[in-house]
Parts: C-alpha cells; structure tokens; sequence
C-alpha cells in the first residue's frame, strides 16, 4: 500500500522515525506517562532530526516536507508514544501553520526559523470555555486602541502552552467600537499580560502539556496580527483541515502499537494448552483490528495525498480523522481484551493505548463535528 503514495523519500522518513521511536521513545514511554513528565530531551532530539519543522520550507530553516511525510512521522512516534506524537503534531500543525498560512513575510523571518529547529515550541488557542466546537462562539476581545491591541478573555486545554515560546490565538476584533470579526495574532509568550495556568489532570497525553490561558489587558501591537478579519473566520478555520490528517495520524499510530502488542501477546499467551491466537475468536478480532488499521492507514495516506496535489479535503480529512479515531478506540479496547486481566494492568502498556486514544474522539473537531463535515459535504456532491 505505502507504494501508493510513497516515494523513496517517504519510506527513508519512515525509517529513520520508526527506529528514532523504538530506540529513544519506547523504553521511556511508561515512564514518561507515570511521572506526566514532558519530553522536553525528546523534543530537542526531535528538533535535531527536523521533525519539529516537517513543513515548514527550507527557506525558513524547515524541512520542506509534505503532508505524507507528516503523517508517515507522526504514525511512527504515535505507535511509541502519542504524548510525544500530539507534542510534535500540535507543534507543526496548530503551533505553526497558522503563521505558515497567513503570516507576512516579516513575521515568517521572525518566528519560522526557531519553531522549524525545535529551538522554541509552539502552541495554538481556539477553545475557550463557552467556544469549542463553536468555536465562532470565542468570548476573548482584542480591542483596538491606536496602533496596538488590549486583549482580555481566556483559552482553555492548549497543547504545549505551559512550554511554548510563541502561542497563536483568536480574538474578536473591536475597532471603534466596532466588531469586525475574529482574527488571530501571534504573539512571544513572556508577553506581560498573558499568564499561563497550571497543567491539567487528564486521562491519557499525559506526557503532553496542556493548560489554561489567561489574557489580562494584555497589550499587543497591530502587527502581532495573522492575515485580517475581513478575511473571514471560516476560511481560517477551513485552512486548520491539515489538522485532522495529524490527529488521522496519531489515531493510526495509537491504534498500531496496540495492535502489535496484542498480537505478540496471543503468540506467547497459552490457555487450554494452546496459545491464544489459535482460539478463533482472538484470530477474528486480530484480524478486523489488522483490516480497520489499513483502511484508517489509506483514508489518511489519501487526504494526505489529495492535500499535497493542492486540492480540497474537506471531506476526506473529516472521514480519515472520524474513521481512524473510531479505529483507535476500538482497537485499543480489543487490544486489552486479548491481554485479559494483565491488560487492565500496567505492565503490558495497552491500558496507556486506550487511555491516550479517547482524545482522538475530541480533539480537533469530535466525531459528531465530523459527521457533521462530512454530512453536509456529501449533500453538496449530489447533482440536483
Ligand atoms: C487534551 C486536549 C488537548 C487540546 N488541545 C487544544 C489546543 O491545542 N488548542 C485548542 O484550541 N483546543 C484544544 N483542545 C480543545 C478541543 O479541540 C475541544 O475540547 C473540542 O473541540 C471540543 O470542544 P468542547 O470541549 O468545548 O466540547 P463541546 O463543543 O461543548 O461539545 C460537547 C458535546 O456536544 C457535541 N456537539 C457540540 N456541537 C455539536 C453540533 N453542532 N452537532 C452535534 N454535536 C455537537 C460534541 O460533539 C460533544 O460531544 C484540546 C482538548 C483536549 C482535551
């Protein structure tokens, strides 16, 4: 299948992820998520090997790679570790495509090159406490005052903001008392006026870094300011689609190592005098995990693909992001089923699997958002 859409620089990409991940991610992926230690080592490393700048082109320091490659990285360090899948993913994506897509050239020169080494991370705040998947809804104000910008309001549940050295986020602009729509900025995060709250309790990602933002008459200049709101919200949020394909991503990386780990096991397991797998309802259930992960493994790899050739996916990322979720929460659940009690424990690590695939459901849109997507997008297919 990877022929399909791989070139050799694709499979090299591959390689060199998958034995970055097996050497370094691996044997620290339990621990990491015991202690909810940040990976901050990993990152560095990461920054190294140019991960940290996959898109970003070479002439801001990047590796000028495309959405494939992208999503071929983050599936490899996923089936390690999705804390430092989601930290790499979020900072790429969210962290720094909205500076990729709207920023001037002054402000690429600024800012690409140190998010493309991993010198500094970044991180992306949309949702707000009453603004989530309406996201339209946002309450934070960005009120203009000569040539600067008074921000008040608040973010909740950003990646990477408790580590982030440049934070993009959204605002209503008001301009003479006028609001003229909502726009994002992007701003350094030692910004007096922003406060950086304390990292949540989650249930997986525990690895990654996830907190609450505060804007406190926070006074930013005009130029802090990505693209303009007449532009339109929607065709900012339109060009956010990339994300799904990481989150597809990550849902195909969860969903593998579980997979993997669950099919050694039912080799090595023996009940009744034979090892598991030859009972056929293990062999079945291996079997729909192994068919669900190639088919969510082609619905990314394809909205990948198509994002590449420059064309719309507006639907293919929504049923690649809603199909390969839905995967990983099944197959991580399958995953334990097979461990029996040993999988409810820790020692086997498919119980870290499930817990870090239930975000997938969430993140960046939910399952419901993406029917929603993909609903009204097939209507508009129909030829009346
Ligand atoms: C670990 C973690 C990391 C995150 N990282 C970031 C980040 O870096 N940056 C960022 O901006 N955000 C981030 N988020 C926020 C995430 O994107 C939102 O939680 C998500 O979009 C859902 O919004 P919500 O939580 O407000 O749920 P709500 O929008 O309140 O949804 C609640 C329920 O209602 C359903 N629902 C809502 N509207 C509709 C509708 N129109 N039709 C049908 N059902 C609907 C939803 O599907 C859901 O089931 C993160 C969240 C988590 C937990």
């Amino acid at each position: 299948m990877d022929s399909l859409f791989f070139k050799e620089e694709h499979i090299m990409i591959r390689d060199m992820v998958r034995n970055f991940a097996d050497d370094q991610i691996m044997p620290l992926a339990r621990s990491l998520d015991e202690e909810e230690k940040f990976p901050l080592e990993l990152v560095q490393e990461m920054g190294r090997l140019g991960l940290m700048g996959m898109i970003v082109p070479q002439e801001y320091g990047g590796s000028g790679l495309d959405m494939v490659a992208f999503a071929t990285a983050i599936i490899e360090l996923a089936r390690a570790d999705a804390s430092v899948a989601i930290t790499m993913a979020a900072h790429n994506s969210l962290g720094t495509l909205p500076l990729l897509l709207f920023g001037n050239d002054d402000q690429k020169r600024s800012y690409l090159p140190k998010l493309a080494s991993g010198e500094i991370l970044g991180a992306f705040g949309l949702t707000e406490p009453e603004a989530g998947s309406d996201a339209g809804a946002t309450k934070t104000r960005a009120i203009k005052s000569n040539n600067d910008y008074v921000v008040n309001g608040g973010k909740i549940f950003i990646t990477n903001a408790g580590k982030a050295g440049l934070l993009s986020f959204t605002a209503q602009v008001i301009d003479s008392g006028n609001n003229i729509g909502i726009a994002a900025f992007i701003i350094p995060t030692d910004t007096p006026g922003l406060e950086i709250g304390k990292k949540e309790k989650k249930m997986g990602w525990k690895a990654s870094d996830t907190r609450q933002i505060y804007f406190k008459d926070m006074k930013i200049p005009s130029s802090a300011m990505l693209g303009q709101p007449e532009n339109g919200f929607k065709t900012f949020l339109k060009t956010l689609t990339s994300g799904r394909i990481s989150i597809g991503a990550l849902s195909v990386g969860t969903a593998l190592g579980a997979y993997e780990k669950a099919l050694r096991y039912s080799v090595e397991r023996s009940a009744f005098n034979k090892p598991i797998h030859e009972f056929q309802s293990i062999g079945f259930k291996l079997a729909d995990m192994a068919t669900s992960i190639q088919a969510s493994k082609l619905l990314v790899y394809h909205a990948a693909w198509l994002k590449d050739q420059g064309k719309g996916i507006n639907k293919e990322a929504a049923m690649a992001k809603l199909f390969a979720s839905e995967t990983a929460m099944n197959v991580t659940s399958e995953a334990i089923q097979i461990h029996g009690g040993y999988g409810y424990v820790k020692d086997y690590d498919v119980e870290r699997y499930f817990r870090d695939a239930k975000i997938l459901e969430i993140g960046e849109g939910t399952s419901e958002i993406q029917r929603l997507i993909i609903s009204r997008e097939i209507i508009k297919d129909i030829k009346l």
